[in-house]
């Protein structure tokens, strides 16, 4: 009996160490069993020029690696190595071999072979074998200008219409000469596309090309003829009351660190630098979008948002404020101001969809609508709203009435026209024939050629 129990002790002492060996292999990370990934979607789409980005990851340690081009028997490594120890991740950025073959049929891919360091597969890495479709695409869209604008003025809006095409299109828009984005619209017809552009008035000068990019990074570009039409904007100075900095400056300035060495000045400064560029952050934000349907026309009726109302504040205006003899801030004026009666009643002036109607800073209570293309309309200083976030407005309808909220002298009206973020000279947006020269006689002209080419 002592000896059978001996040997019983024996056994479950074996048998524990067993169990404790396998829960250690099984929790050890030596011993993990997650296999190695990579972010390869399929298919890719590659140029074989640009260099082709890969991460390959392990929730330890990388291992070794390989990826290779394969076509029909033919391969082409890209890259044979293994990872520094300990390594988790890998971001590796692959150039093709100049002389190597260009694969030409859908059964081209790439294959990745990932290892971990674990020994888990009988004292083996887990690995990791895919293979993606790859498709070679060396030829860049074809882009051309369809119809234009004739000519552009310094913050001035104009309108283009282009054709782009790529089996593999990403995507076609318009680039300024100083790296802004237009984005398209689709015009009536697949491959042709519609949009307004915008010369910002802080730039001397302005070009824009039409671009396009496939899927495989190839990229064309086509240079938009405009002509250059330059205008002249006033310089105004402004001077500095008291009560106008003991009482507008002390309200917009509420938050602002204020301590007892804080001076009028600098809560003017705040108002007019940092608070300005917060706001014009803002509006920059909303008013970038554009929709995605095809646009086949737009309004020929001016944009005026009032009734009788003359004109306070022009465009583009360089603003100088005056503490005594000294200038101590600037600002551009990028809308025009209107004045009439008290708490006059502001319209849409066109149709539109509200898309802002909220307090923004030195804007004060403001209204904006978006009327397609990228076009936006901007109502500041209201003293109350007539339509909401995300009413849609008719030509004439009752949106908001002007007030002196935010930075205003007196009850008037601040409106602005944008172009995809870009404030533009509503001058242009007012005037029933330059709308119909820049803007519907271009779409209407673009139709003409697309239809002549059948
Ligand atoms: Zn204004």
């Amino acid at each position: 009996m002592r000896k059978k129990n001996g040997e019983i002790v024996w056994i479950v002492a074996i048998l524990a160490l067993f169990a404790g060996a396998g829960i250690f292999i099984y929790l050890s990370p030596y011993f993990e069993r997650e296999v190695p990934v990579s972010d390869l979607k399929t298919p890719i789409y590659w140029n074989f020029k640009t260099p082709l980005k890969i991460a390959l990851k392990d929730n330890i340690a990388v291992g070794k690696y390989k990826i290779e081009v394969e076509e029909k028997g033919k391969t082409t490594i890209l890259v044979d190595g293994e990872a520094a120890k300990g390594q988790k991740e890998l971001n590796l950025t692959l150039t093709y071999p100049k002389n190597a073959f260009l694969p030409t049929s859908s059964d081209a891919k790439i294959i990745v072979e990932v290892s971990d360091r674990s020994l888990w597969n009988f004292f083996g890495p887990n690995k990791l074998k895919s293979e993606v479709k790859v498709i070679c695409d060396i030829t860049p869209p074809t882009t051309s200008v369809v119809a234009s604008s004739y000519g552009i003025a310094k913050g001035g809006s104009a309108t283009v219409v282009f054709e782009a095409r790529d089996e593999n299109l990403e995507k076609a828009y318009i680039k300024t000469g100083n790296g802004r984005v237009f984005k398209a619209q689709p015009f009536i017809k697949k491959g042709f596309y519609v949009a307004l552009v915008a010369w910002e008035l802080k730039e001397d000068n302005f070009s824009a090309s039409v671009a396009a990019v496939d899927r495989a990074g190839n990229e064309s570009l086509a240079p938009i003829g405009f002509f250059q039409k330059s205008s002249v904007y006033k310089d105004t100075k402004l001077m500095l009351k008291d009560d106008f900095l003991n009482q507008k400056i002390m309200e917009l300035s509420s938050s602002m660190k204020a301590d007892a060495k804080t001076t009028p000045l600098d809560r003017f400064l705040f108002v007019n630098n940092t608070l300005r560029s917060e706001n014009e952050k803002l509006i920059s934000t909303v008013t970038t979008r554009v929709g995605d349907n095809a646009v086949d026309s737009f309004f020929t009726e001016p944009f005026l948002p009032i009734k009788k109302a003359s004109v306070v504040g022009s465009f583009g205006d360089h603003r100088s404020y005056y503490l005594g003899n000294d200038v101590v801030s600037e600002s551009y004026h990028k809308g025009v101001d209107f004045a009439s009666v008290k708490e006059d009643v502001i319209m849409a002036p066109n149709n539109g969809v509200v898309i802002f109607a909220a307090p923004n800073g030195i804007y004060g209570n403001m209204s904006v609508l978006y009327h397609g293309l990228g076009l936006f309309t901007l109502y500041g200083h209201c003293s109350s709203f007539l339509a909401k976030e995300g009413d849609l407005v008719s030509k004439g309808q009752p949106i908001a009435k002007t007030g002196m909220s935010g930075l205003a002298f007196g009850d008037h009206l601040h409106y602005g026209v944008l172009v995809q973020g870009v404030e533009v000279r509503p001058l242009e947006w007012f005037d029933a024939n330059w709308i119909k020269l820049n803007v519907t006689k271009v779409i209407d002209e673009a139709k003409n050629i697309i239809a002549g080419r059948k």
